[in-house]
């Protein structure tokens, strides 16, 4: 099982954790990018997943200033690797 979501890249629970073809829990994927055995939103980019998770960042009070800017840098490169953005990985 994964620990981040490999769509948005926010960390995997079992309250968050989607669920698949309705009986078994993904392990991959959070509930708000992904239920029932499809993409929420199917025509999202990475772009736009860069974008929502930017905002999110810039917006938490739960980062400090530095793990703030840190995650700013880092969000887009973690992103990259989530299975959802890599070609052939499923
Ligand atoms: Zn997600």
């Amino acid at each position: 099982m994964k620990t981040i979501c490999q769509s948005c890249g926010m960390p995997l629970l079992n309250h968050n954790r989607a669920v698949e073809q309705g009986t078994f829990l993904s392990g991959r994927y959070c509930d708000k990018c992904y239920d029932n055995g499809c993409f929420i939103d199917r025509d999202l980019s990475i772009d736009d997943m860069k974008k929502i998770g930017l905002t999110h960042i810039k917006k938490s009070k739960d980062l400090s200033g530095l793990r703030r800017a840190v995650m700013l840098v880092y969000y887009p490169l973690m992103l990259k690797r989530l299975d959802r953005w890599t070609p052939g990985s499923k």
